[in-house]
Protein backbone atom coordinates (compact mmCIF):
# COMPACT_ATOMS: atom_id res chain seq x y z
CA UNK A 1 0.00 0.00 0.00
CA UNK A 2 0.94 3.46 -0.91
CA UNK A 3 -0.02 6.80 1.20
CA UNK A 4 0.90 10.30 0.66
CA UNK A 5 0.07 12.58 3.66
CA UNK A 6 -0.49 16.20 1.90
CA UNK A 7 -0.24 18.75 4.61
CA UNK A 8 -3.01 21.45 3.66
CA UNK A 9 -0.62 24.76 5.12
CA UNK A 10 -3.92 25.93 6.74
CA UNK A 11 -4.82 27.19 9.90
CA UNK A 12 -6.77 24.93 11.02
CA UNK A 13 -3.55 22.21 10.22
CA UNK A 14 -5.54 20.06 7.68
CA UNK A 15 -3.62 16.69 6.59
CA UNK A 16 -5.30 15.33 2.98
CA UNK A 17 -4.44 11.67 2.16
CA UNK A 18 -4.01 9.51 -1.03
CA UNK A 19 -3.84 5.70 -0.97
CA UNK A 20 -2.92 3.88 -3.94
CA UNK A 21 -2.46 0.21 -5.00
CA UNK A 22 1.22 -0.40 -6.14
CA UNK A 23 -0.17 -2.70 -9.01
CA UNK A 24 -1.91 -0.42 -11.05
CA UNK A 25 -1.85 3.21 -9.30
CA UNK A 26 -4.91 3.72 -8.71
CA UNK A 27 -6.31 5.98 -5.67
CA UNK A 28 -8.46 6.81 -3.02
CA UNK A 29 -8.00 10.39 -2.09
CA UNK A 30 -9.19 11.18 1.77
CA UNK A 31 -10.69 14.26 3.19
CA UNK A 32 -9.59 16.86 -0.13
CA UNK A 33 -9.46 19.96 0.76
CA UNK A 34 -7.01 21.67 -1.34
CA UNK A 35 -8.08 20.17 -5.02
CA UNK A 36 -5.05 21.30 -6.80
CA UNK A 37 -2.50 19.97 -4.24
CA UNK A 38 -4.10 16.58 -4.29
CA UNK A 39 -4.21 16.14 -7.64
CA UNK A 40 -0.67 17.74 -8.13
CA UNK A 41 0.85 14.81 -5.66
CA UNK A 42 -1.09 12.03 -8.03
CA UNK A 43 0.33 13.50 -11.07
CA UNK A 44 3.80 13.45 -9.48
CA UNK A 45 3.23 9.69 -8.31
CA UNK A 46 1.45 8.91 -11.59
CA UNK A 47 -1.41 7.75 -9.70
CA UNK A 48 -5.19 8.08 -10.77
CA UNK A 49 -7.47 8.94 -8.27
CA UNK A 50 -10.54 7.16 -8.71
CA UNK A 51 -12.21 7.75 -5.63
CA UNK A 52 -12.79 10.23 -2.94
CA UNK A 53 -13.68 9.25 1.02
CA UNK A 54 -14.75 12.60 3.19
CA UNK A 55 -14.64 11.21 6.98
CA UNK A 56 -17.80 13.62 7.72
CA UNK A 57 -19.37 16.42 6.26
CA UNK A 58 -16.99 19.59 7.76
CA UNK A 59 -16.15 21.52 5.01
CA UNK A 60 -12.32 21.51 5.77
CA UNK A 61 -12.52 17.71 4.74
CA UNK A 62 -14.93 18.09 1.12
CA UNK A 63 -14.04 21.71 0.09
CA UNK A 64 -11.93 19.41 -2.65
CA UNK A 65 -14.44 17.25 -4.12
CA UNK A 66 -15.59 19.22 -6.57
CA UNK A 67 -12.18 20.26 -8.12
CA UNK A 68 -11.07 16.60 -7.83
CA UNK A 69 -14.34 15.10 -9.33
CA UNK A 70 -14.07 17.71 -12.15
CA UNK A 71 -10.51 16.73 -12.83
CA UNK A 72 -10.56 12.70 -12.44
CA UNK A 73 -14.55 11.45 -12.24
CA UNK A 74 -13.86 10.17 -9.19
CA UNK A 75 -16.47 8.77 -7.43
CA UNK A 76 -17.62 10.73 -4.29
CA UNK A 77 -17.99 8.49 -0.88
CA UNK A 78 -19.04 9.45 2.53
CA UNK A 79 -21.52 8.41 5.02
CA UNK A 80 -25.32 8.06 4.61
CA UNK A 81 -26.32 10.50 6.80
CA UNK A 82 -24.20 13.26 5.77
CA UNK A 83 -24.18 12.77 2.46
CA UNK A 84 -27.21 15.22 1.54
CA UNK A 85 -25.14 18.25 3.57
CA UNK A 86 -22.15 17.56 1.22
CA UNK A 87 -23.61 17.10 -2.41
CA UNK A 88 -22.06 15.33 -4.92
CA UNK A 89 -22.04 11.70 -3.26
CA UNK A 90 -21.96 9.01 -5.39
CA UNK A 91 -22.00 6.26 -2.91
CA UNK A 92 -23.52 6.34 0.58
CA UNK A 93 -21.87 4.59 3.34
CA UNK A 94 -22.83 2.57 6.61
CA UNK A 95 -20.28 0.92 9.15
CA UNK A 96 -19.66 -2.33 7.76
CA UNK A 97 -19.23 -1.20 4.24
CA UNK A 98 -15.80 -2.36 2.09
CA UNK A 99 -13.86 0.17 -0.07
CA UNK A 100 -11.73 -1.49 -2.24
CA UNK A 101 -8.96 0.83 -3.97
CA UNK A 102 -7.64 -1.65 -7.28
CA UNK A 103 -7.06 -5.54 -7.09
CA UNK A 104 -4.84 -5.07 -3.66
CA UNK A 105 -6.69 -2.92 -1.19
CA UNK A 106 -9.73 -3.12 1.32
CA UNK A 107 -10.79 -1.16 3.73
CA UNK A 108 -13.63 -1.37 6.15
CA UNK A 109 -15.85 1.72 7.21
CA UNK A 110 -16.11 2.10 11.06
CA UNK A 111 -19.25 4.02 11.87
CA UNK A 112 -17.58 6.28 14.74
CA UNK A 113 -20.17 9.04 15.32
CA UNK A 114 -18.96 11.79 18.24
CA UNK A 115 -17.15 14.67 16.63
CA UNK A 116 -20.29 14.84 14.13
CA UNK A 117 -23.09 11.92 13.75
CA UNK A 118 -22.01 11.13 10.34
CA UNK A 119 -18.41 10.18 10.50
CA UNK A 120 -16.48 7.43 9.09
CA UNK A 121 -13.25 6.08 10.10
CA UNK A 122 -11.60 3.62 7.25
CA UNK A 123 -9.89 0.85 8.98
CA UNK A 124 -7.10 -2.05 7.17
CA UNK A 125 -6.14 -5.18 8.73
CA UNK A 126 -3.72 -7.41 8.58
CA UNK A 127 0.31 -7.51 9.09
CA UNK A 128 0.60 -3.46 9.51
CA UNK A 129 -3.33 -2.04 10.12
CA UNK A 130 -3.76 1.44 9.77
CA UNK A 131 -6.34 3.77 10.68
CA UNK A 132 -7.50 7.09 9.00
CA UNK A 133 -9.24 8.62 11.69
CA UNK A 134 -10.82 11.99 10.27
CA UNK A 135 -11.32 14.29 13.20
CA UNK A 136 -12.30 11.78 15.50
CA UNK A 137 -8.91 10.73 16.95
CA UNK A 138 -6.17 12.87 16.75
CA UNK A 139 -3.01 11.83 18.10
CA UNK A 140 -3.04 12.90 21.76
CA UNK A 141 -6.23 13.57 21.42
CA UNK A 142 -9.59 13.40 19.97
CA UNK A 143 -12.45 15.67 17.96
CA UNK A 144 -14.52 18.17 19.57
CA UNK A 145 -18.75 18.03 19.59
CA UNK A 146 -19.26 21.46 18.72
CA UNK A 147 -19.70 21.52 14.90
CA UNK A 148 -23.02 18.35 15.28
CA UNK A 149 -21.47 16.22 17.70
CA UNK A 150 -21.97 14.59 20.71
CA UNK A 151 -19.70 13.63 23.55
CA UNK A 152 -21.22 10.33 24.68
CA UNK A 153 -20.95 9.25 21.49
CA UNK A 154 -17.61 10.33 21.34
CA UNK A 155 -16.53 8.52 24.48
CA UNK A 156 -19.02 5.10 23.23
CA UNK A 157 -16.64 5.32 19.93
CA UNK A 158 -13.38 6.00 21.16
CA UNK A 159 -13.77 3.05 24.68
CA UNK A 160 -15.98 1.10 22.24
CA UNK A 161 -14.51 0.60 19.00
CA UNK A 162 -11.08 2.35 18.61
CA UNK A 163 -9.19 1.47 22.15
CA UNK A 164 -9.83 -1.86 20.82
CA UNK A 165 -8.15 -2.18 17.75
CA UNK A 166 -4.81 -3.86 17.19
CA UNK A 167 -2.08 -2.00 19.26
CA UNK A 168 0.15 -1.92 16.13
CA UNK A 169 -2.92 -0.01 13.94
CA UNK A 170 -0.85 3.22 12.54
CA UNK A 171 -3.35 6.22 13.12
CA UNK A 172 -3.79 8.87 10.34
CA UNK A 173 -5.58 11.59 11.90
CA UNK A 174 -7.12 14.63 10.09
CA UNK A 175 -5.32 17.45 11.24
CA UNK A 176 -2.21 17.86 12.89
CA UNK A 177 -2.89 19.14 16.61
CA UNK A 178 0.21 16.57 18.19
CA UNK A 179 2.08 18.84 19.99
CA UNK A 180 -0.65 20.79 21.13
CA UNK A 181 -2.43 17.97 22.56
CA UNK A 182 0.99 16.41 24.07
CA UNK A 183 0.70 20.00 25.92
CA UNK A 184 -2.80 19.52 27.23
CA UNK A 185 -1.49 15.77 28.61
CA UNK A 186 1.14 17.14 30.00
CA UNK A 187 -1.02 19.83 32.01
CA UNK A 188 -2.54 17.14 33.41
CA UNK A 189 -0.28 14.67 33.83
CA UNK A 190 3.21 16.03 34.24
CA UNK A 191 4.46 12.55 34.82
CA UNK A 192 3.76 11.16 31.89
CA UNK A 193 7.25 10.31 30.35
CA UNK A 194 6.07 9.09 27.12
CA UNK A 195 4.25 12.24 26.27
CA UNK A 196 7.36 14.39 27.32
CA UNK A 197 9.92 12.55 25.43
CA UNK A 198 7.47 12.67 22.18
CA UNK A 199 7.15 16.69 22.95
CA UNK A 200 10.64 17.55 23.10
CA UNK A 201 11.23 15.19 20.44
CA UNK A 202 8.73 16.97 17.78
CA UNK A 203 9.62 20.26 18.59
CA UNK A 204 10.64 22.27 15.31
CA UNK A 205 9.24 19.19 13.22
CA UNK A 206 7.25 20.45 10.42
CA UNK A 207 3.87 19.23 10.10
CA UNK A 208 4.95 17.13 6.61
CA UNK A 209 7.44 15.29 8.73
CA UNK A 210 5.54 14.43 12.31
CA UNK A 211 5.44 11.47 13.14
CA UNK A 212 3.17 8.83 12.50
CA UNK A 213 1.91 6.67 15.95
CA UNK A 214 0.37 3.59 16.76
CA UNK A 215 -2.30 3.12 18.54
CA UNK A 216 0.02 1.69 21.38
CA UNK A 217 1.57 4.91 21.45
CA UNK A 218 -2.06 6.66 21.19
CA UNK A 219 -2.85 4.52 24.64
CA UNK A 220 0.08 5.76 26.27
CA UNK A 221 0.07 9.60 25.72
CA UNK A 222 -4.09 10.33 24.73
CA UNK A 223 -5.31 11.57 28.15
CA UNK A 224 -9.04 10.46 26.32
CA UNK A 225 -7.28 6.71 26.01
CA UNK A 226 -6.30 6.85 29.87
CA UNK A 227 -8.92 7.57 31.74
CA UNK A 228 -8.25 5.39 35.00
CA UNK A 229 -4.89 7.31 35.13
CA UNK A 230 -4.64 8.64 39.17
CA UNK A 231 -2.72 11.84 38.47
CA UNK A 232 -4.81 12.53 35.42
CA UNK A 233 -8.31 11.90 37.85
CA UNK A 234 -6.41 13.76 40.23
CA UNK A 235 -6.02 16.74 38.24
CA UNK A 236 -8.61 17.28 36.73
CA UNK A 237 -10.92 17.26 39.14
CA UNK A 238 -9.10 20.29 40.22
CA UNK A 239 -9.92 21.97 37.13
CA UNK A 240 -13.59 20.37 36.54
CA UNK A 241 -14.84 20.60 40.00
CA UNK A 242 -18.15 18.93 38.72
CA UNK A 243 -16.44 15.94 37.80
CA UNK A 244 -18.68 13.06 39.88
CA UNK A 245 -17.77 9.65 39.99
CA UNK A 246 -14.30 8.78 38.46
CA UNK A 247 -16.21 6.29 36.17
CA UNK A 248 -14.67 6.02 32.85
CA UNK A 249 -17.40 7.69 31.07
CA UNK A 250 -17.32 11.04 33.47
CA UNK A 251 -13.81 11.36 33.22
CA UNK A 252 -14.04 11.59 29.72
CA UNK A 253 -16.83 13.63 29.73
CA UNK A 254 -15.25 16.22 31.67
CA UNK A 255 -11.94 16.27 29.71
CA UNK A 256 -13.44 16.59 26.72
CA UNK A 257 -15.55 19.63 28.47
CA UNK A 258 -12.22 21.08 29.59
CA UNK A 259 -10.78 20.58 26.40
CA UNK A 260 -13.46 22.70 24.49
CA UNK A 261 -11.92 26.16 26.73
CA UNK A 262 -8.27 24.78 27.35
ZN1 LIG B 1 -14.61 18.10 11.57
ZN1 LIG C 1 -11.50 18.93 10.48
Amino acid sequence: MLIERIWAANELRNYQYLIAAESSGEALAIDPLDAAAVLARAKERGWTITQILNTHEHLDHTAGNAGVVAATGARVMAHAAGAARIGGVDRALQGGDIIQVGRDLSFRCLDTPGHTMAHICLYAEGDAPLLFSGDTLFNAGVGNCRGGGDPVSLYQTCSGILARLPPATRVHPGHDYLRRNLEFTLDLEPGNAAARSLHQRTAGTAPEAMPVLTLAEELAINTFFRLGQAELVENLRRKQPALGSNDAKSVFLALRELRNSW
